[in-house]
């Protein structure tokens, strides 16, 4: 069985050397000192490896299975649900006000990744019922709040979201899903297809979180509305009630993530599925977008979270497999495959791009805390406006290189890759997914450059790579390879600010032409960023070696990911930027379903 044990040293440098979180001045983060969060990492880490890792095979062979109507998940998965609810982990940054902990959400993405490591199917669950109470949170009524997000904060009922229809996927202009007005509540009639964790056995209810339309509605994305659709109904004492007229009709067969039900729901199939109207009507898409934010977090998480786990195994591989002499090397005779010099250049590439991705995915979950939680209105409007930023950027990168380095994990294996014995092909088929669900690169790419750059005419972005900018020219390093590494950076800094300088004037001239160089865009500021963060670390990881810290394989190893990265995966950046100043019209000038 694959082994797993969490990057807990990894995560505790980019929480206090990289963002010095106990030192913010944020209510919530003076309490997390290295003590407190070490003990919370390593604690989910024990569960991550004693009670999810062992399943990952189980729900990957066995799946869901849908009997008499009712979704079976594989064997083991129910218990631990219960042991990860038990444990308290489902609420960690929820609002007290509804029985959450009130922790910083950089604190439960670090725990995220954790769970997702090990099991990134079981974990589904969470990331959908996390974005189904950001929802209600934000914006239904105090009486709904009441009802539904105590019981979602503990996860005693999980929660869904139901968007995507057969006409309707990246475009949910097209939702067809009818709500028909009766009294205090509405009926709802239409099917929902791909919805993960649809049905499920492991708790009596479930909030599904639909998008319909109310009969009259205006066509379109103005005429969309969000409802609460519980799978049982709530009685007014708060006791469940009558089943709700909604059912998982079909699971799918999927090429990986089988321990995750992917449901086709069926609403309406009698007398109208009960839901409630969140908010206003017309405004569900809006609303929803709240929910997706944090889901598209969640799933740039599951890129670099299950590169991790494919990184662990490869690595574990490296160093048993023996297999010829390596040149160069001062070992007599064959020696472990982890000596020759290009299998070393495939772990550097799945290391460095991990700790690059999981850097991102940390600094913008600070981004979001700084916009939630700060005194200062200033601050708070920034940080947010940062934080929105980067959240297509962690999606689509993070994802994008998930599935790169998963298939380096195979490579490493050589032909025992390719055979499923040996688990280095689940993780390449789990991660497969995450460039597709909660918006495609695609999307991402054009909300970044539609919304989060054309938008404020490049205020935010340029905001970023001024502070970058600024941070590696005052980095003031000794050390020859960490110096090297920042002025390589500030090169792609600067390249990376003449690639979003384009699009404003692009966007005002035909938003075509930004959209057809949107993903080199973004693939090129995740790699900029990335790399600016690893030459922070290995600066920080410097500093501390010169003051004698014993801890030094550890930080030689930040020091060698952020070397390695400018020399390999920075110089991408040259030909995207290339790819942005010029590619676009060689895609608008050809008609490709004509040739
Ligand atoms: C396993 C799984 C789980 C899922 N879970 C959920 C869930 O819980 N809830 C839910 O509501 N949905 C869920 N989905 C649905 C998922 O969000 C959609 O599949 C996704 O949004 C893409 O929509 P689509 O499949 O219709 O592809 P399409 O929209 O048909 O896209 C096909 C291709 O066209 C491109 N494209 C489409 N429009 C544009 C555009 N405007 N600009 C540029 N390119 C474009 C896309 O990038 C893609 O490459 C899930 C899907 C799967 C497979």
């Amino acid at each position: 069985m694959p082994i797993f044990a969490a990057p807990t040293r990894d995560l505790q440098f980019v929480l206090h050397d990289l963002l010095k979180v106990s030192a913010q001045d944020i209510p919530g983060y003076a309490e997390l000192d290295a003590d407190f969060t070490s003990a919370v990492l390593e604690e989910a880490g024990k569960v991550a490896s004693e009670v999810l890792a062992p399943l990952n095979t189980v729900g990957d062979t066995e799946g869901c299975h849908l009997e008499n109507g009712v979704v079976r998940t594989p064997t083991g998965f129910k218990a631990a649900f219960d042991q990860v609810r038990e444990g308290g982990w489902t609420g960690l940054d929820c609002d007290p006000d509804y029985g959450g902990q009130g922790m910083p959400y950089t604190l439960g993405t670090a725990v995220g990744e954790i769970f997702v490591s090990a099991n990134m199917a079981f974990n589904m669950y969470q990331g959908l019922t996390h974005g189904a109470y950001s929802a209600i949170h934000a914006h239904a009524s105090d009486e709904l709040k009441a009802i539904y997000l105590p019981k979602m904060v503990t996860c005693e009922w999980t929660g869904t979201m139901n968007l995507t229809e057969p006409q309707a996927g990246s475009d949910l202009a097209a939702i067809r899903t009818r709500a028909q007005p009766a009294g205090d509540h509405y009926r709802l009639f239409g099917q929902k297809i791909f919805i993960t964790y649809g049905d499920h056995d492991f708790t009596a209810n479930t909030i599904h979180m639909v998008l319909a339309r109310i009969d009259g509605a205006p066509p379109g994305v103005k005429g969309i509305s969000l409802f609460i659709v519980p799978k049982v109904l709530v009685n007014a004492d708060g006791s469940l009630g009558l089943r709700n007229d909604l059912q998982c009709i079909s699971i799918e067969h999927k090429l990986g993530i089988h321990g995750s039900p992917t449901c086709v729901m069926a609403y309406g199939q009698k007398d109208g599925a009960v839901g409630y109207l969140v908010g206003e009507a017309n405004r569900g898409l809006e609303y929803m977008f709240v929910m997706m934010n944090a889901a598209r977090l969640s799933v740039g998480l599951e890129g670099y979270s299950v590169a991790e786990r494919a990184y662990q195994q490869a690595a574990e591989w490296a160093r048993t497999r023996v297999q010829g002499k390596p040149p160069g090397a001062a070992l007599a005779g064959p020696a472990p495959i982890a000596h020759h010099p290009d299998v070393k250049r495939m772990l550097l590439t799945m290391k460095s791009q991990i700790e690059a991705m999981r850097a991102l995915a940390l600094y913008a979950a600070y981004q979001l805390d700084l916009g939630a939680r700060h005194g200062d209105e200033a601050v708070r409007r920034a940080a947010q406006a940062r934080g929105d930023l980067l959240i297509p950027v962690v999606k689509g990168c993070s994802t994008e290189v998930g599935i790169e380095l998963t298939s380096l994990g195979i490579q490493v294996h050589g032909g025992m890759g390719f055979i499923e014995e040996t688990g280095a092909a689940q993780p390449y088929r789990d991660v497969r997914i995450t460039t597709i669900y909660e918006g495609t690169t695609a999307i991402q790419s054009n909300d970044f450059v539609g919304r989060k750059i054309a938008r404020d005419q490049g205020a935010a972005v340029t905001a970023l790579i001024a502070d970058v900018r600024r941070e590696l020219s005052d980095l003031g390093t000794d050390h020859a390879g960490v110096r090297e590494a920042c002025e390589l950076t500030l090169a792609a800094v600067d390249g990376l600010r003449d690639a979003a300088g384009h699009i404003p004037p692009a966007f005002a001239q035909g938003p075509e032409r930004a959209l057809a160089i949107s993903v080199p865009l973004l693939r090129l500021t995740g790699i900029v960023l990335g790399a600016w963060l690893l030459t922070r670390s290995a600066a920080i990881a410097a500093q501390r070696l010169a003051r004698g810290d014993a801890d030094r394989d550890f930080l030689q190893g930040k020091i060698a990911s952020a070397r390695f990265y400018v020399h390999h995966v920075l110089p991408q950046a040259a030909a995207l930027l290339h790819t942005v100043r010029h590619g676009a019209a060689s895609v608008l000038e050809t008609e490709v379903v004509a040739l």
